[in-house]
């Protein structure tokens, strides 16, 4: 049995467009993915979206997030509402793991709070010794939840259907999750690539922690996409927009 996979929109933000694309003025909108992988073995969810404490406004919370970044989200956008919603359990999650640490991708780990978090080595060490104010808020993910840390591919079930890729350069451990389906091959990109110019165009965002490592996971990703795989682009709105949303399947 192949895995299926959903997808949430779980609110979005309002950033520089610079921030996704160097050298664009004005502001971009985008969307908070998050995603749920149910394998015969155990349930894995991907990037847990923004902290529930985002969504009450709490300038506790918010303010520890640059000021560029506009936060747009309400308590049934988040997971708990969006599983309750799709008829699906987060007490069922087995497996989750963060494509990096940042505070709109680990924002909802506490949701999961039994479940390790599987997240590269170097992602963990790294947020640790940087923080705030480079997209780490410590309360995101300094939950308590033990870690399993990696250092390079690892196949969850060990059937090649889901596996950690290592996508680096937005931040150096970020990872990507390929899995797939009996509709193909997913690859859920996160923010080693925000939008599906970026990867067209080799189109660098203003931000980047490794330029060369950056430039790499887009080529890596380009050459799954002429393999035939989808690519989940991170943050691009027009992309977003024909997603389907759990509770239908994406794949
Ligand atoms: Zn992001």
């Amino acid at each position: 049995m192949t895995p299926a996979l959903y997808a949430f929109t779980c609110g979005h933000l309002t950033m520089p467009f610079k921030s996704f694309l160097e050298g664009v003025d004005g502001t971009l909108k985008v969307p908070v993915p998050a995603y749920l992988v149910v394998h015969e073995k155990g349930s894995v969810l991907f990037d847990t979206g923004l902290n529930p404490h985002a969504a009450h406004e709490d300038d506790r919370y918010r303010s520890q997030v640059h000021k560029s970044h506009t936060f747009h989200v309400t308590q049934t956008e988040l997971l708990p509402a969006r599983f309750e919603e799709a008829g699906l359990d987060l007490g069922a999650v087995t497996h989750l793991v963060n494509s990096h640490l940042h505070f709109d991708h680990a924002g909802g780990n506490q949701l999961a709070p039994d479940v390790p978090v599987l997240v590269q080595g170097v992602e963990l060490d790294h947020a640790r010794a940087v923080g705030a104010p480079f997209g780490y808020v410590a309360e995101d993910f300094e939950t308590g939840q033990s870690f399993r840390t990696l250092s390079g591919e690892h196949d969850l079930f060990g059937d090649g259907s889901v596996v950690c890729i290592p996508t680096p350069g937005h931040t150096p451990g970020h990872q990507s999750l390929k899995v797939t389906t009996a509709k193909g091959t997913y690859v859920l990109a996160g923010d080693a690539c925000y939008l599906k110019q970026s990867l067209d165009d080799l189109h660098m965002p203003r931000f980047r922690h490794d330029e060369e490592a950056m430039l790499a996971s887009f080529h890596l990703l380009r050459d799954l996409r002429a393999r035939g795989a989808t690519i989940m682009y991170g943050h691009d709105p027009e992309f977003w927009e024909s997603v389907p949303q759990a509770p239908l399947r994406l794949a």
